[in-house]
């Protein structure tokens, strides 16, 4: 059998080892009841522990307060892009939207189907690759919707832009629990599973309680955020299995130190891999140093030729999915919270040794 290889994938991506052992140990016979985990009734006691049991833990890593309801949704965050505005866009409103990449401009085309949109910086002048510091906020907003960590291009807001009273809703998709954020700053965070927090298939949705009452009446049941919060997420069936999988890697993130120590691990091995690419005349960082992400490190070489050898060899050395988004090119090394320092070193001395062959 081949052995596990380091995964740099966006995502899915890769997990922790001993969440995958625990998985596994508990799909035919979970905790010996009998049942596999995949097997058992959403609405039985052994599934509702579960989901008690990761919502508590989520509360407890980010320090989530009783006005906050934590909501389970499937449809990825490509669903929250349609129902942030269908729930939150009040008519008459307009939503400010900051455009760092192809998924903030996704969210706000298809906010655009439900209101009006405006605008308060776009980073599109140069090829999204900075984080803005200036921003053009309308007076009062519906919400002001902004994207931490943009995965295609290798950016990252270092602290949440300051939008006053406005709402605050996040698409953190691709940082979520990376390390630990202020929540009572942010009206709603969303996030996809399948980068920081487990397998693809749910989306974790952190919404402040009085926003409920913004969504108009008549929505489709299952796109109105009411339907979760008023049914624990369990209106109908839920994807049990993948709120077991990463129901665990929450109990992970609390055994390995909690978020602090995510956050000392992730800049731990973002700063080996933006060593590596400084002290380089080979390797070309394209990212302005401040902005640069500590989940998707973006770099291009000096062609594209080198590019395409460069992911080919690295694949052969066990190196796997380092091919930059089709969008952006060149080469996207993703080191979420489960990707070991040593996978990280391995590229680096990768690097090393293709530059010397190659430079
Ligand atoms: N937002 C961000 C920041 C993402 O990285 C992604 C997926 N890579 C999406 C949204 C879309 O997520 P999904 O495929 O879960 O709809």
């Amino acid at each position: 059998m081949k052995e596990r290889v380091y995964n740099f994938s966006p995502g899915p991506a890769v997990l922790p080892v001993p969440v995958l052992e625990t998985v596994r140990d508990n799909l035919l016979n979970y905790q010996e009841s009998g049942l596999g985990i995949m097997e058992m009734s959403h609405r039985g006691k052994l599934f509702e522990d579960i989901l008690a049991t990761a919502d508590s833990n989520l509360r407890e890593l980010l320090g989530i307060s009783a006005d906050y309801d934590i909501l389970w949704t499937t449809g990825g965050a490509t669903m929250q892009f349609s129902m942030v505005p269908m729930n939150l866009l009040t008519k008459g409103k307009t939503a400010d939207y900051i455009i760092t990449g192809e998924w903030a401009s996704k969210a706000q085309a298809e906010a655009k189907k439900f209101g009006e949109t405006h605008v308060a910086a776009s980073t599109e002048d140069r090829k999204f690759s900075y984080i803005p510091s200036e921003f053009s906020f309308l007076e009062d907003p519906a919400y002001v919707h902004f994207t931490s960590n943009n995965t295609i291009h290798g950016t990252q807001f270092a602290s949440e832009p300051a939008v006053g009273k406005r709402e605050l809703v996040c698409d953190a998709s691709s940082d979520f629990l990376h390390k630990q954020v202020n929540v009572e700053k942010y009206g709603l965070i969303y996030a996809g599973a399948q980068k920081n927090a487990g397998p693809a298939g749910i989306t974790i949705v952190v919404i402040r309680k009085d926003l409920l009452q913004r969504s108009p009446q008549g929505l489709p049941i299952l796109l109105d955020y009411n339907t979760y919060a008023k049914n624990s997420s369990l209106y109908n069936t839920i994807p049990s299995f993948n709120v077991y999988v990463v129901g665990e890697v929450f109990k992970w993130i609390k055994r390995e130190g909690g978020l602090a120590e995510m956050e000392r691990r992730n800049k731990e091995k973002a700063g080996l891999l933006y060593s590596a690419l400084d002290a380089s005349q080979f390797y070309r960082p394209n990212i302005e140093k401040n902005s640069r992400s500590l989940m998707n490190v973006t770099f291009r070489l000096p062609s594209e030729e080198l590019e395409g050898k460069f992911v080919k060899e690295a694949e052969s050395a066990g190196l796997n999915g380092l091919k930059g988004h089709r969008v952006a090119g060149g080469i996207r090394a993703s080191i979420y919270n489960a990707f070991p320092k040593a996978g990280v070193e391995a590229l680096v001395a990768f690097m090393k040794d293709f530059e010397s062959k190659n430079g």
